[in-house]
């Protein structure tokens, strides 16, 4: 087995790409990064004229080194092209003006969780044989809307893998909250909590370090593991779209080989746009990676002051899936450029854990150059969402209106005209009432037949997977208090094992 991966803390704590799967975080708290990216060169050309099915498996390929082609092969197929998704490719790209949009929403929940949380299932059953694993995983997810449905349609019905997702009962949207309780599958479970979304976080952190818990579930045959974006198994389907957005630019005339490239990403936990600089490691031409936040703007700072400091105003904004102070991926990139010093590392969390703040010196922070922060506040995102329905009847949800904002100020600030690629990560209908209310105004309908009249008003469709929802029955209805979440788990755990 290639112990190929080891922690951003700590060189000594190494593990191969399948246990690093199943693990999920380092047991040191660091996350895991693959040895060898430095010494992976992937050749142009054998990019061109691929499917992103065929993309996707000479990228698992280069990183899965414990995985055999053919448990690949069978992950990539069975996530991207067994009808989950709308298209007959996974992700659309759409030249809307002077830039292209890379549309990653249309999979089984609307969001580009999607694209990962399809394959992730797979990819952890492989792992599973791989290391001979002889227990059953229990997925134990804390949501904030996104992150818990995508991951329960992916692992609903999976064998020898059972889901439970708690989410704070007040704090997601009607429509979010409806998509987790119709959902379907034995081995799936959603629970209401009465608190707020870290009270929610906090239940589950607590009850991953539980000892006794864990105990009790291991006597059930089972252990825990997470599906949350640390997972490296979360971060390497997304390095594929990086390469698809570029061969099919290629392919289609727009650029010319070799011509380099930017990407904007609408950003929160750091995990997508890493995974771009991970693509430009890789050798795809990138020219700039433009980090996109709202008003919880932490990563602007940083990038421009090499300071990043969580002691500030938290804003609940019309992209809630970027409301985020702590953007665990970034120590990953800050791993790449402090060039592997787990030590370093180490002492720059410590600091972010004591202080809520850290400061990399300003010769590192050129090593960063490739990436450029900038933010959008509510109004902004909120024109950028009209301008773009007007101007070229095209719509999109407030996640990528961010990053269309952002890059707008990007080209007025640099002048740069090269081609670029904004990651679009949520279907406007998903977000259905900002992007009404952005384009028509104020609306007295309910969070459904607003819906109905974005479509009608825009002639656009509802996708498939939001039509109807309103109709669809509830398939849970558990809720419980902060202190009751670990007894829920154990009740769930006794059930999962009948
Ligand atoms: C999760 C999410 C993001 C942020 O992605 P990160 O990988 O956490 O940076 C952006 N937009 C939407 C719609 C999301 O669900």
């Amino acid at each position: 087995m290639k112990k190929s991966y080891h922690s951003t803390r700590s060189k000594d704590i190494s593990v191969s790409a399948s246990q690093g799967i199943l693990q999920g975080l380092a047991p040191d708290g660091g996350l895991f990064v693959p040895d060898f990216i430095h010494q992976l060169k992937l050749s142009p050309d054998s990019f061109k004229g691929k499917t992103y099915g065929q993309m996707a498996k000479i990228i698992f390929g280069a990183f899965l080194n414990d995985f055999s082609q053919e448990q690949i092969d069978h992950a990539v197929q069975s996530a991207y092209y067994s009808g989950k998704f709308s298209k007959d490719e996974p992700v659309a790209l759409k030249k809307v003006g002077d830039r292209y949009f890379l549309e990653l929403f249309h999979g089984p929940t609307c969001a580009f969780k999607d694209m990962a949380l399809t394959i992730l299932p797979y990819l952890m059953t492989e792992s599973m044989k791989i290391t001979d694993h002889q227990k059953k995983i229990m997925i134990l997810t804390a949501t904030s809307g996104d992150t818990g449905k995508a991951a329960l349609e992916g692992f609903a019905d999976v064998a020898d893998i059972s889901i439970l997702v708690f989410y704070p009962k007040d704090g997601v949207s009607t429509v979010q909250e409806k998509q987790m309780l119709t959902q379907a599958g034995k081995n799936t479970c959603v629970i209401g909590v009465d608190g707020n979304f870290d009270d929610t976080q906090n239940g589950v952190k607590e009850i991953l370090n539980d000892a006794a818990i864990a105990k009790e579930l291991d006597s059930d045959g089972m252990i825990f593991s997470s599906a949350n974006s640390i997972n490296i198994g979360r971060l390497l389907p997304q390095v594929v779209y990086y390469f698809y957005s570029y061969y099919k630019l290629l392919a289609d005339g727009e650029i010319a080989d070799g011509e380099k490239i930017n990407f904007v990403v609408p950003t929160g936990n750091f995990g997508n746009i890493l995974a771009g600089y991970y693509a430009q490691i890789l050798g795809l031409p990138i020219n700039k990676l433009i980090c996109a936040s709202n008003a919880n703007n932490v990563l602007t700072d940083f990038f421009t002051s090499g300071s990043y400091d969580r002691n500030r105003d938290f804003y609940k904004t019309s992209s809630p899936s970027m409301d985020i102070l702590i953007s665990s991926n970034l120590e990953r990139l800050l791993f790449d450029l402090y060039d592997g010093d787990t030590t370093a590392i180490s002492d720059l969390m410590q600091s972010l854990k004591s202080q809520g703040s850290y400061r990399v010196s300003p010769a590192v922070m050129d090593k960063a150059a490739i990436f450029y922060g900038g933010y959008a506040d509510e109004a902004e995102t909120s024109m950028a969402i009209k301008s773009a329905f007007d101007d070229f009847n095209y719509l999109m949800d407030p996640h990528t209106a961010v990053a269309d904002k952002v890059y707008a100020d990007y080209v007025k600030a640099s002048g740069d005209d090269s081609k670029t690629v904004i990651l679009s990560t949520a279907s406007p209908y998903k977000f259905g009432r900002s992007v009404y209310e952005s384009i028509f105004g104020q609306s007295p309908e309910d969070d459904y037949a607003i819906l109905d009249s974005l479509a009608q008003k825009t002639g656009t469709e509802i996708p498939l997977p939001l039509k109807d929802l309103a109709t669809k029955d509830n398939k849970h209805q558990l809720q419980c208090g902060k202190n009751g979440m670990s007894q829920a788990v154990l009740e769930f755990s006794k059930q999962q094992v009948k």
